[in-house]
């Protein structure tokens, strides 16, 4: 089915954490950044309990209190893009007040549905972390694809949450077919992921219009654009939903649940912790907000002495100096490497390959020629740019295009 897409194979380095999940959910502290428009809901010292709202966004949805406890202050910590940002700090009482009580999910209105994903902050778990309410509050779907392909190395969080919580997927499903009444709804996994694929099927028979897609063992496949040009044969030019089309993450869907069946806020969140340089490589559940440091009662620390951190996946991730950071709810995976590949780049060789793998079709080294002339990266169409890093992967002269794209990107906004 469907069309080769472009796109590059990559050593994977899943088997480690495939089985493997653990829980670390008392954190002493968590701690949630405040971005630019935000509204701050909560003063100094005042008592908050779990899932209450600290935070309203730009988007006019909430972040929540992932634990009990007090108000400590805002305070300067790394986020984990490596910026120093003002976080709310909340130090947790241990004593986990509020419980979330089960929801009638028997004829539940778009509406009530819209108002359930806002009021519970759910985002888009694949890395992206767009408010999910505004993606379906939208009166013409027809299409949805589950996007469970996860195509980056190392990461697992999405596998091992859709392995272990399918029914609960395929339950949330078949509430968002009842609401927009879909032509289809399609599941994609990676072709070969046999276990995943058994673990599926006996869930999805009831349901005629859900389709399980194998879809080709490539990066990026897990692209938005890829997924719907592979599955539906379709472009688009922003957004899926021009063709009526809604792409969810795996994760997101699960998260979906939880908050339509016990209403429960975004507070909790898989990361995979693995790489060459972490003792024991894991999936793990945390409170979002966590310090990463403080889940080395996980993975046990470091095989050397350096820590060199990756957050998000090799490919598009980024290098942070410290274990320092904060987890926010869209970071599915930190990756510790032992030793830091120093490559010294070398001149461009004009071999165009940079341009060649682009699956947003950018021409990189066009970008870095020009990265002082702004009319000219416009006209580049930097912003297409998804950082997905084979730019940099395919050089032979090691030049770190996605670096050049990605100032580029800042540039023109
Ligand atoms: S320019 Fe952006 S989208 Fe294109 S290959 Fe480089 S990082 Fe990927
Ligand atoms: S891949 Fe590297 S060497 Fe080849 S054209 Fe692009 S920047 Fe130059």
């Amino acid at each position: 089915m469907g069309e080769i897409m472009i796109g590059i194979k990559l050593s994977k380095h899943k088997k480690e954490t495939m089985n493997k999940i653990e829980e670390f959910l008392n954190p002493k502290e968590v701690y949630f950044k405040i971005k630019e428009n935000d509204e701050v809901l909560v003063k100094e010292n005042e008592k908050v309990i779990v899932g209450q709202k600290i935070i309203k966004t730009k988007y006019d949805t909430y972040i929540h209190s992932s634990v009990s406890g007090i108000v400590k202050e805002i305070t300067t910590m790394i986020d984990y893009q490596n910026n120093k940002s003002n976080f709310i700090k909340i130090e947790n009482d241990f004593n986990e007040t509020n419980k979330f009580k089960e929801n009638d999910l028997k004829n539940i209105t778009k509406e009530q549905f819209i108002s359930n994903l806002k009021e519970n902050g759910i985002v888009g778990l694949g890395g992206a972390g767009f408010p999910t309410y505004v993606k379906y509050n939208n009166d013409d779907v027809k299409t949805l694809i589950i996007n469970a392909v996860e195509c980056e190395p190392y990461i697992t969080a999405d596998y091992i949450n859709c392995f272990n919580n399918i029914d609960k997927i395929v339950e949330t499903l078949n509430i968002i077919d009842n609401i927009y009444n879909l032509n289809e709804i399609f599941i994609a996994i990676k072709t070969k992921n046999r276990t995943l694929k058994e673990k599926i099927i006996p869930y999805i028979i009831k349901n005629k219009k859900i389709k399980l897609i194998e879809v080709p063992n490539l990066y990026p496949m897990g692209w938005e654009k890829a997924l719907v040009r592979y599955i539906k044969h379709t472009d688009y030019d922003k957004l899926p939903i021009e063709k009526s089309i809604i792409v969810s993450n795996a994760s997101t869907i699960y998260s979906i649940y939880e908050s339509l069946k016990y209403n429960k806020p975004l507070i909790e969140k898989i990361v995979t912790i693995s790489g060459d340089n972490i003792i024991n490589k894991t999936n793990v559940k945390v409170k979002i907000g966590t310090k990463f440091s403080e889940l080395k009662k996980i993975y046990k620390g470091y095989n050397s002495k350096e820590i060199n951190l990756v957050t998000g996946g090799p490919m598009m991730g980024y290098s942070v100096e410290t274990d320092e950071f904060i987890i926010p709810n869209n970071l599915n995976s930190v990756i510790g490497i032992k030793k830091i590949k120093e490559f010294n780049p070398i001149t461009c060789l004009r071999c165009g390959k940079c341009s060649d793998h682009c699956p947003t079709k950018i021409c990189p080294v066009l970008v870095k020629d020009n990265i002082n002339n702004n009319q000219e990266l416009k006209r580049l169409n930097v912003e297409r740019c998804i950082e997905c890093g084979i730019c940099s992967f395919v050089c032979p002269s090691k030049i770190n295009l996605r670096e050049y794209v990605r100032e580029a990107k800042k540039k023109v906004k």
